[in-house]
């Protein structure tokens, strides 16, 4: 019998009789050139992302810097997941429901 563990909670799942939801994040610098006269302050990150990402095309297009790109992959069991997409980057102050731990 194949167990999944759920990512949040940790709660083992059955994977026969329970379903399983798979959550894909793709984490990334927003390089985009034509907003730059709003990201000022941003200016030294944004030159770092690009000195990253020159020396990305030489070497292991894998060891592309995590800062810079990122893909995320949890398996939530369903209560996690009606949690997760309430309030998927976890803010605080959105939690007005009060949700019952069994
Ligand atoms: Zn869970």
């Amino acid at each position: 019998m194949i167990h999944f563990s759920c990512d949040l909670c940790g709660r083992e799942m059955d994977a026969e009789n329970e379903l399983r939801f798979v959550v894909k994040l793709e984490v990334y610098a927003a390089y985009d050139p034509l907003a730059q006269d709003d990201v000022d302050e941003d200016r030294d990150h944004l030159q770092e992302i690009h000195e990253i990402l020159e020396r990305s095309e030489v070497a292991d297009c894998a060891e592309i810097g995590e800062d810079v790109y990122q893909q995320l992959r949890f398996d939530l069991c369903p209560e996690c997941r009606k949690r997760f997409v309430k309030n998927p980057l976890g803010r605080k102050h959105t939690e007005q429901f009060d949700f019952s731990q069994n």
